[in-house]
C-alpha cells in the first residue's frame, strides 16, 4: 500500500451533479416545463464576507454562504459546513439534496445548506467562537424556527449549533432553541441525534442488504470518511455483526483485512486527531480504500469520490451513500451496469434529518422523548421510506437514486401546484 495519505483529486463540480440527477428523475415525471424549471433552481442564496478577530488581535475576512433550495413544504433545513474547498456551488447542491431527502422521507420542510471557507482544524476554539457567532449574525436575516434551521454538516457539531442558538437567542431576547437542531443535550438538543445519521445509515444497510439477497452478518465493510456520521455507521454495523476492515479520514486510512475494532479506532482518532496509525493496521490512501475488497463500502466524507473513472475498480457489491453526493452521475452508470447496488443518500443518510426534525418539534412544545421513542420512530420512518423507494424503482425500472428522486421531485411538485403560483 502507498505510504502517501493525502491525494487531492478534482472533483466533479456538485451544483453540474444535483442538475444531472435532478434532470434524470424529471424526464420520467410529467412536469409543466416551467414547474421543472423553478424546481432546477435555488430560490434564494446568500453571500456573507465577514471580519473575525483572530487571537493575535488581527482581522481576517471570511466568506460563508446560506441557500434555500426550496420552501415549498414548509420551513428549510439544512447543516452548516466548515471546509477549505466550500463554494456556492456546493452549497446549492447541498440545499437541492436536502429537499429531496426532506421530500422523500415526507418531513414539512424545504432544502437549505450553509458553509464557510475555512479550515476549522487551523482555528482555536475562541477563534471558531467569534467566526461562528458573526456567520449567525450574517445569515440571521435568513435563520428562525419557522423559517430556516441549520444543523451540523462537516466541521461543524452540536458546540457550533450552541453557539448559533445563543448568538440568535441574543438578539431576539429570550431563549430560541428551535432555531437550530443538533444541539447539546443540555440546551434542548434531543436524545439519539448525534448517532442518528450514523444509526439511519446502518438502517439503510440492513434494508438494502435485504433487498439485494445479502445478510449484514459476517460482510466486510470499508467506511471513508470516520467522522460523525461514518465513525457511528461502522460501530453500529459491526454491531449488526459486520466486520469493519477500513477506515479513513483527511490525513487517509487504514486498513485490516481481519478487522478492526470501530469504537477503539473513535477512541483512537480522539486521541490523536486521527484514525492514522491505530495498531495493527497498513495505511491506504482515500482513493485506495474504495477500491479494496470488501462487501459494503460506506463513503461518508465528501462529494464525487466514486466516479467514471474509478467506478470500473470497486470491489463491493453495495454501497451505502452516508455522505452527501459521494457518486457521480458518470459513476452511477457504471455502478448500474456492474449491478452493484446503491443506497442513495436521499434516503441512506436521513436518519440525521429526521431526528432534527423530532429535535425541532420537541423544542416547540418544551415536551422531550426517550431515546428509545426517537430511534424508534426514526427506524420506521427509514424502512417505510427505503420501501416506497424500492417499490418505485421496480414499477419505473429504475435505480434507487433515481426512484428516490422520482418520489421527491414529485412530492414537491404536487404541493407547488395545489399551493398555486402566487400572484
Ligand atoms: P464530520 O466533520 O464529522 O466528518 C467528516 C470526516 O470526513 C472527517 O473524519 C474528515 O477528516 C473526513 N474527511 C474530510 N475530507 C476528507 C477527504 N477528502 N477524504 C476522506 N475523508 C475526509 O462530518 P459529518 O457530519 O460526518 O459529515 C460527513 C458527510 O455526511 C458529509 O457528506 C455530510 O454532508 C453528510 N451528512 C452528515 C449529516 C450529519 O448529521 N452530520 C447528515 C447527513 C449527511
Amino acid at each position: 500500500m502507498a505510504a502517501t495519505a493525502l491525494v487531492i483529486t478534482p472533483r466533479e463540480d456538485p451544483w453540474e451533479m444535483a442538475l444531472r440527477q435532478f434532470n434524470i428523475a424529471a424526464d420520467s415525471l410529467p412536469l409543466k416545463r416551467g414547474i421543472r424549471e423553478f424546481l432546477a433552481y435555488p430560490k434564494r442564496e446568500l453571500t456573507v464576507n465577514f471580519p473575525v478577530k483572530m487571537d493575535d488581535g488581527s482581522v481576517r475576512v471570511f466568506t460563508g454562504y446560506r441557500v434555500h433550495h426550496s420552501t415549498v413544504l414548509g420551513p428549510t433545513k439544512g447543516g452548516i459546513r466548515y471546509h477549505p474547498d466550500v463554494t456556492l456551488n456546493e452549497i446549492r447542491a447541498l440545499a437541492m439534496w436536502m429537499s429531496w431527502k426532506c421530500a422523500v422521507v415526507g418531513l414539512p420542510y424545504g432544502g437549505a445548506k450553509g458553509g464557510v471557507i475555512v479550515n476549522p482544524k487551523e482555528l482555536s476554539r475562541e477563534e471558531l467562537e467569534h467566526l461562528t457567532r458573526r456567520y449567525a449574525t450574517e445569515i440571521s436575516i435568513l435563520m428562525s424556527p419557522e423559517g430556516d434551521i441549520p444543523a451540523p454538516d462537516v466541521g461543524t457539531n452540536p458546540q457550533t449549533m450552541a453557539w448559533i442558538m445563543d448568538t440568535y437567542s441574543m438578539h431576539r431576547g429570550h431563549s430560541t432553541p428551535s432555531v437550530v437542531t443538533g444541539k447539546p443535550l443540555s440546551i434542548g438538543g434531543s436524545q439519539g441525534r448525534v448517532e442518528a445519521t450514523g444509526r439511519g445509515v446502518s438502517i439503510a444497510a440492513r434494508e438494502a442488504g435485504l433487498a439485494h439477497g445479502m445478510s449484514l452478518a459476517g460482510s466486510k465493510v470499508a467506511v471513508q470518511g470516520y467522522g460523525n456520521v461514518g465513525s457511528v455507521a461502522a460501530y453500529l454495523l459491526a454491531d449488526l455483526g459486520c466486520t469493519i476492515v477500513a477506515a479513513s479520514d483527511s490525513s487517509g486510512g487504514i486498513y485490516n483485512a481481519k478487522g478492526l475494532d470501530p469504537r477503539a479506532v473513535l477512541k483512537h482518532k480522539e486521541r490523536h486527531g486521527s484514525v492514522s496509525g491505530f495498531p495493527g493496521t497498513d495505511r491506504v490512501t482515500n482513493e485506495e480504500l474504495l477500491e479494496l475488497p470488501c462487501d459494503v463500502l460506506v463513503p461518508s466524507a465528501l462529494e464525487g469520490q466514486i466516479n467514471g473513472e474509478n467506478a470500473p475498480r470497486i470491489k463491493a457489491k453495495l454501497i451505502v451513500e452516508g455522505a452527501n453526493g459521494p457518486i457521480t452521475p458518470d459513476a452511477d452508470a457504471v455502478l448500474d451496469e456492474r449491478k452493484v447496488m446503491v443506497a442513495p443518500d436521499i434516503v441512506a443518510n436521513a436518519g440525521g434529518v429526521i431526528v432534527s426534525y423530532f429535535e425541532w418539534v420537541q423544542g416547540l412544545q418544551q415536551f422531550f422523548w426517550t431515546e428509545e421513542e426517537v430511534n424508534q420512530n426514526m427506524e420506521r420512518i427509514m424502512v417505510r421510506s427505503f420501501g416506497q423507494v424500492m417499490r418505485t424503482a421496480q414499477e419505473k425500472k429504475v435505480n434507487l437514486r433515481t426512484a428516490g428522486l422520482i418520489r421527491a421531485i414529485d412530492r414537491v411538485a404536487e404541493a407547488l401546484m395545489t399551493r398555486g403560483i402566487y400572484p
